[in-house]
């Protein structure tokens, strides 16, 4: 626990947070809490404020294969947002992975926010046209160069005072950026990730960084195994959010947004106001979640 006036104390969770009906991890990091100080420098937990939102990995099991063991794990607990950092090349900006994160994020309700870096290997119009479908449908963009210095003062802004997750595949220049908003800070991040990578199957460990000027990270190798694990069946609809508010127009309710005459989505896309792009990703995920489904049978 890190706390203004003792620097950091190891604390232990008071006994009584620990009876009861356990649906949610009972303390995660970012989570608000209360603690006495021993004589001995150690601390106990005493109280857990409610979270104002969390970013899981696990929600409370379906009921369909609920058993004692699910419950939610519980990754951070309040954060602010999440940041997806993205290349504009060198690697190719992958839109199929942007699109399965931003499932992530609006599955857990956590606002998303799109930082495109290495601005300086393209044209900014050849940037903003990659990425302007995210703007379009309302996904804040943030265009930066870790190697120019552009736009970091815009990302700098962005994370005060805030916590943010941090999320983005290996090469894209995550470290670069955070070492450019203060120095070695991307070395710092990048050697808990490394340990965390690693150990994966074994430990969880997440670890805040604070930030200079007010505010913490989190940084978050494995978010790829998050999207789909526990969804339950046409809840992906939810999460598209252009696609989202088309679905009650459709005439069935059940509706695959695949071939039917009626369907809300496809004439939406007929019309260019839902993306082709977006739309097969939407596509895609599905298929591998009722994959995933009959796998589990
Ligand atoms: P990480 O794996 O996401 O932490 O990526 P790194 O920070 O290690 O960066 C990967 C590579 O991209 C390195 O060779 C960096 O020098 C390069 N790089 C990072 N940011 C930029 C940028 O803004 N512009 C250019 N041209 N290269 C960058
Ligand atoms: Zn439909």
């Amino acid at each position: 626990m890190e706390t203004a006036d003792h620097g950091r104390v190891v604390c232990q969770l008071a006994g009584r947070l620990k009876q009861g009906p356990v649906e949610s991890d009972l303390a995660a990091v970012g989570d608000r809490v209360t603690i006495t100080i021993h004589p001995d420098g150690s601390g106990t937990i005493e109280t857990v404020a409610e979270r104002e939102r969390v970013f899981s990995r696990a929600r409370p099991a379906p009921t369909f294969r609920k058993t004692a063991t699910d419950k939610e794990q519980v990754w951070v607990a309040n954060p602010d947002q999440i940041v997806f950092v993205m290349a504009t090349r060198e690697p190719e900006p992958s839109l199929r992975k942007l699109d399965r994160f931003l499932v992530v994020a609006e599955r857990n309700e956590i606002p998303a926010i799109i930082c495109i870096n290495k601005i300086d290997l393209v044209s900014f119009a050849k940037a903003e046209e990659t990425f302007q479908i995210y703007a379009d449908i309302g996904y804040s963009l943030i265009f930066v160069s870790a190697k120019d210095g552009d736009g970091l003062d815009e990302l700098r802004q962005c994370l005060h005072n805030k916590l943010t997750v941090l999320a983005g595949s290996s090469g894209v220049g995550k470290s670069s950026l955070l070492n450019a908003l203060e120095p070695g800070l991307g070395l710092r991040v990048k050697a808990v990730s490394e340990a965390t990578t690693k150990g994966m199957h074994t430990t969880r460990h997440v670890e805040l960084f604070a930030l200079e000027g007010g505010g913490y990270l989190v940084d978050t190798p494995g978010i790829r195994s998050l999207a789909l694990f526990d969804m339950e069946h046409g809840e992906l609809d939810a999460y598209f959010r252009e696609i989202a508010p088309l679905v009650a127009d459709c005439q069935f309710s059940d509706c695959s947004h695949t071939h039917e005459e009626k369907c809300a989505v496809l004439r939406a896309l007929a019309d260019g106001r839902i993306s082709r792009q977006r739309y097969d990703s939407y596509l895609r995920l599905r298929e591998e979640h009722e994959s995933l489904h009959k796998s589990a049978y």
